[in-house]
């Protein structure tokens, strides 16, 4: 982890998923933001995702899945609040809500994909982002973030950064890209595993797969 700034608070990035089920892929990149970048990163599950089929876990079980993932260290935390939210959630109201609550001062920062941060012209209002948080897009080795969308290069001019200190130092305004480890791992692997009746062992947590079994999820997508 980065030596904390006693002067300043610390950042709070949010990594947004359908988390259906949370996985070893997901854990690490959260954890490697949280030590590359010193902040605290919270895991937002989804409760409709506007450009998703719908989950095959409900959203309880999807969340008690990352309480369980999560158990026993401090520096990622489970959001709930799309869940508790009825209708489709936009990152753009659930960044302002996160902005009221921290103040105008605090970092914000939120954690796209590659692919997602390409396609962001397609999100609903999305010229507003950069105003209440920091971009951070995650790259794999030798993944490039180049011949971006003409709107998209012109909204980021002037934002870019590759320095840490720029994204702890201000609020909001800053886009970063961040190279993670990649874990060739996703939900629809493990739910496919389930549903053919093999074990998706090692690619999540124990205790959430002791969950799945338990609760006899997945069985059928
Ligand atoms: P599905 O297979 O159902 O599409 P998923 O595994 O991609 O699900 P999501 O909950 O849709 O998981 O992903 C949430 C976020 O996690 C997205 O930003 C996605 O890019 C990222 N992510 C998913 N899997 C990985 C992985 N193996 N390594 C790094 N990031 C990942």
């Amino acid at each position: 982890m980065s030596a904390p700034d006693a002067t300043r608070p610390i950042p709070v990035a949010v990594f947004g998923g359908t988390f259906d089920p949370v996985h070893h892929g997901h854990l690490r990149v959260a954890w490697e933001v949280a030590e590359q970048l010193g902040c605290e990163v919270r895991l937002l599950p989804s409760a409709r995702p506007p450009h998703r089929a719908v989950p095959g876990a409900d959203a309880e079980d999807r969340a008690r899945m990352l309480e369980l993932a999560l158990a026993g260290q401090d520096c990622l935390s489970l959001d709930r609040r799309e869940l508790d939210r009825s209708g489709p959630s936009y990152s753009v109201d659930t960044l302002r809500e996160m902005r009221e609550e921290l103040g105008p001062d605090r970092p914000l920062i939120f954690i796209l994909g590659a692919d997602a941060f390409r396609a962001l012209p397609s999100w609903h209002r999305w010229h507003e982002l950069p105003g209440l948080a920091h971009l951070l897009a995650m790259t794999r080795p030798r993944q490039r973030l180049d011949k971006l969308d003409p709107d998209l290069h012109a909204a980021m001019v002037g934002r870019w950064t590759g320095m840490t200190e720029r994204l702890r130092g201000e609020p909001a305004g800053r886009v970063m890209v961040l190279r993670v480890t990649p874990l060739s791992i996703s939900s629809s692997l493990i739910r496919a595993e389930l549903a053919r009746g093999r074990s998706p062992r090692y690619l999540l947590p124990a205790a959430v797969l002791d969950y799945i079994q338990a609760r006899g999820l997945y069985r059928g997508t």
